[in-house]
C-alpha cells in the first residue's frame, strides 16, 4: 500500500506540497512540534514574497520602500492578531533568539541582584537565557502532577518577594498541557513584575487573540506549518529597549540585520490560515482522533498513561508513557522510525541527548517511566485517520509482530 500521507486523497491543491514531501519521504509524521512541514499557504506566500519585494526594507529607494511597506503591513497584521501596537513588535529569527533577546534586555532593566522566575518546564532556549542572564539568581516554578503551573504556590510567593520578571510559557511543548498564562498575567501586571510568555506551541494552533496583553511575548513560524528562520519577540514599551545585535537601524534599533521579509510575510500568511481554521473549529476532527487514539492505547497496553490526561492541553498533541518493550533493547520510538512514523521522545533538544526529560521529572515522574514517553503531534495537514494507524503499529510492535 501506498505510504502516500498515510493513504488518503490529499483534497485541494493547497495540501499538494506538503503531500510531494511525504510521498519523497515516505513517512508519517507525528513530530510536528519539533517542527511543522512547511504547508502550501506558506510555500506560496514565501515565493511570492521573493518575486514581489526583492530590495531590501531599509533602502531608500523605491525597491526598498515597497519592501518595507510590506514590512509593515505584515507587522500590523501581527499586532492585530496578538491585539496589541504594532510598535511593539521585533521580528526575530525564531523563538530562541526572542527568548535570548528578551532576557538580554530584562537583565539589564532589572534591579540589581534580582530574581527571574521561570515555570520548571520552559523551553531550554528560556532556562538556559535565564541562566546565562541572572546567574544564581534563578528560581523555578514548580508545576502540580498534571503539567500545568502551580497557580496557588505562585501567587503565595508573588506577594511575598517579587522578582525581576516571571516566565510562564502558553502552551508545553512536550505534553501540549496549556498554561495558566492570563491568570499568571494579571497576578504580574497587579504586582508589577514584567510577564514573559513563550507562546509558540500555542500560535497557530489556539486564537492568538488577548497574547498581546503578555509584556514580552514570542513566538516562530516553523512550529504552525511555516518556514524555519523567522519568528517575532512583543516587547512591553517602545522606550528603552536594549537590543543584542547591533550595526544596524533595522526594527527601529531593536535588532540590528536585515529583516527575512519572506520568512515574516509567509509566516502571517500562515497564521492567517491558521487563525481561520480556528474560528471554523477545523481542528475538531484531529482532536476527536487523537482522543479515541489516547483511549484505545490504555484500554490495549496496561500501564500505558497519558501525560496531562486530565488537564486542558493543544488538540494536536499526546504524549504517552509506554510499557517497557519486552526482551528487546531498542526503543519505541526506534522500532516506529523503522516502520515510517516519525515520533519524539520528548522536545527536540532533549531527545538528542538522551536526558530524562526535564518536564516529566518537575511532574514528578521516575527517570524509568520517562524514559519510555512518547511525544505524538500533528499539523493541520495531517489526516486524523493517522492516528488509528499509528495505534495499529503499536500493537504491533507490542505483539512482536512488527
Ligand atoms: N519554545 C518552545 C515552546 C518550543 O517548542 C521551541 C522549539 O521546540 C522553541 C521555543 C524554540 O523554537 P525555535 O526553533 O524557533 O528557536
Amino acid at each position: 500500500m501506498s505510504r502516500f500521507r498515510g493513504g488518503h486523497d490529499i483534497v485541494g491543491a493547497r495540501d499538494c506540497a506538503a503531500a510531494l514531501v511525504w510521498h519523497a519521504l515516505s513517512v508519517i509524521y507525528f513530530d510536528a512540534n519539533a517542527t511543522s512541514p512547511l504547508c502550501a499557504v506558506a510555500r506560496e506566500a514565501w515565493l511570492d514574497a521573493v518575486d514581489r519585494y526583492p530590495g531590501n526594507p531599509s533602502s531608500l529607494h523605491r525597491v526598498g520602500a515597497r519592501a518595507d511597506a510590506a514590512l509593515e503591513r505584515a507587522r500590523e497584521q501581527l499586532a492585530s492578531r496578538l491585539e496589541c501596537d504594532p510598535g511593539l513588535i521585533v521580528w526575530t529569527s525564531g523563538a530562541t533568539e526572542s527568548a535570548n533577546l528578551a532576557f538580554h534586555h530584562l537583565a539589564r532593566a532589572a534591579t540589581p541582584g534580582s530574581e527571574a522566575w521561570v515555570a520548571a518546564i520552559e523551553h531550554p532556549c528560556v532556562l538556559a537565557s535565564a541562566a546565562l542572564h541572572f546567574p544564581e539568581r534563578i528560581h523555578q516554578l514548580a508545576v502540580l502532577k498534571t503539567g500545568s503551573l502551580d497557580l496557588a504556590r505562585f501567587e503565595k510567593s508573588l506577594h511575598e518577594k517579587p522578582p525581576a520578571l516571571v516566565a510562564v510559557m502558553a502552551a508545553n511543548n512536550e505534553t501540549g498541557v496549556l498554561q495558566p498564562w492570563g491568570e499568571v498575567r494579571s497576578l504580574c501586571r497587579d504586582a508589577k513584575v514584567p510577564f514573559l510568555c513563550d507562546a509558540t506551541q500555542w500560535i497557530g494552533r489556539r486564537s492568538a487573540a488577548a497574547l498581546g496583553a503578555c509584556d514580552y511575548l514570542f513566538g516562530s513560524a516553523h512550529k504552525m506549518g511555516g518556514p524555519k528562520g523567522a519568528g517575532f519577540l512583543k516587547i512591553a514599551s517602545t522606550r528603552g529597549f536594549q537590543p543584542m545585535y547591533v550595526g544596524g537601524p533595522q526594527e527601529s534599533g531593536r535588532r540590528a540585520g536585515t529583516e527575512n521579509l519572506p520568512g515574516i510575510l509567509s509566516m502571517i500568511a500562515t497564521l492567517e490560515d491558521r487563525e481561520q481554521r480556528i474560528a471554523g473549529q477545523e481542528w475538531r476532527p484531529s482532536l476527536a482522533a487523537k482522543t479515541a487514539f489516547e483511549e484505545s492505547l490504555l484500554a490495549s497496553f496496561p500501564g500505558a498513561e497519558i501525560v496531562g490526561r486530565s488537564a486542558d492541553r493543544l488538540w494536536n498533541t499526546s504524549m504517552a508513557v509506554m510499557p517497557a518493550l519486552d526482551g528487546c533493547r531498542q526503543r519505541w520510538v526506534v522500532k516506529l522510525d523503522k516502520l515510517g512514523f516519525a515520533a519524539s521522545t520528548g522536545s527536540a533538544c532533549a531527545s538528542g541527548k538522551e536526558q530524562t526529560s526535564h518536564v516529566l521529572s518537575s511532574m514528578g515522574y521516575e527517570p524509568q517511566r520517562a524514559a519510555n514517553a512518547l511525544r505524538f503531534s500533528v499539523s493541520w495537514e495531517s489526516p486524523p485517520e493517522e492516528w488509528e494507524r499509528l495505534l495499529r503499529t503499536l500493537k504491533e510492535i507490542q505483539d512482536g509482530r512488527a
